[in-house]
């Protein structure tokens, strides 16, 4: 059975580092909705010139458009020992698409997983954040080398990071996904990771979280059967 898990949490909870490491040692298939996008376009399917149309007018990918392109993927063979999506889904009316195609794929519960960190705590995270100067990685929030750790660039701190950009960013997150968040919030498989600990602390709890949310996930469907 799968193990399908969608990854909330605004921008600096560190929730792309989990999602990434998780599925790492998972060994599911991680899915940015970015890099899907990138993929899709790439290869010309259906879909992804249809958002490279959309993009190239100065558009943002619609619902439906980027639902097409999640389906498409979650659908694939390299997808059946389950995924973890990072930034997917955004509406409810993405959040209400997932669901049929997880009915579709009728392969393991989706457990939804929000990592929660203090305001204040992201905007000193995020006030401090560096980039390579060269290749635009991200440094690690908790490492403290100078220079970056894929090319050697140098890092810099990020111009756009001053405080109020910082808060305007959180805000529209919020605003964003409060809908999406409540969407899920009642359902056994729904666990919220504390974000506001050292990593290695988060990913502790994140997996034991999993693993229960999994556990409840199955009894779920083993009970609706049951009165079926
Ligand atoms: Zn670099």
């Amino acid at each position: 059975m799968g193990l399908n898990v969608i990854m909330m949490g605004p921008p600096g909870a560190g929730k792309g580092t989990q999602a990434t490491r998780f599925a790492r040692e998972r060994g599911l298939l991680k899915i940015s909705t970015g890099d899907i996008l990138r993929e899709a376009i790439k290869e010309q399917s259906a879909v992804g010139s249809a958002a490279r149309a959309l993009m190239d007018r100065g558009g943002l990918v619609d619902d439906a458009t980027m639902i097409a392109i999640v389906c498409e993927r979650l659908l694939r063979p390299d997808a059946h020992a389950g995924f973890v999506l990072d930034g997917f889904p955004r509406t409810v009316g993405q959040a209400r698409a997932l669901d049929r195609i997880m009915e579709e794929r009728d392969n393991g519960p989706l457990i939804v997983v929000d990592v929660v960190v203090p305001e204040e705590e992201l905007v000193r995270r995020l006030a401090i954040r560096r980039i390579c100067s060269a290749c635009g990685t991200n440094a690690d929030p908790f490492g403290a080398s100078a220079v970056c750790t894929k090319c050697g660039g140098a890092m810099v701190q990020r111009t756009d990071d001053n405080s109020a950009v910082v808060l305007e960013r959180l805000k529209v997150y919020q605003r964003a996904t409060r809908p999406v968040l409540e969407y899920y919030r009642e359902r056994p498989t729904f666990r919220v990771v504390n974000g506001a600990q050292a990593p290695q602390r988060v990913a502790q709890e994140m997996d034991t979280l999993i693993d229960d949310a999994a556990a409840a996930g199955v009894a779920m469907k083993a009970g609706a059967e049951r009165t079926l």
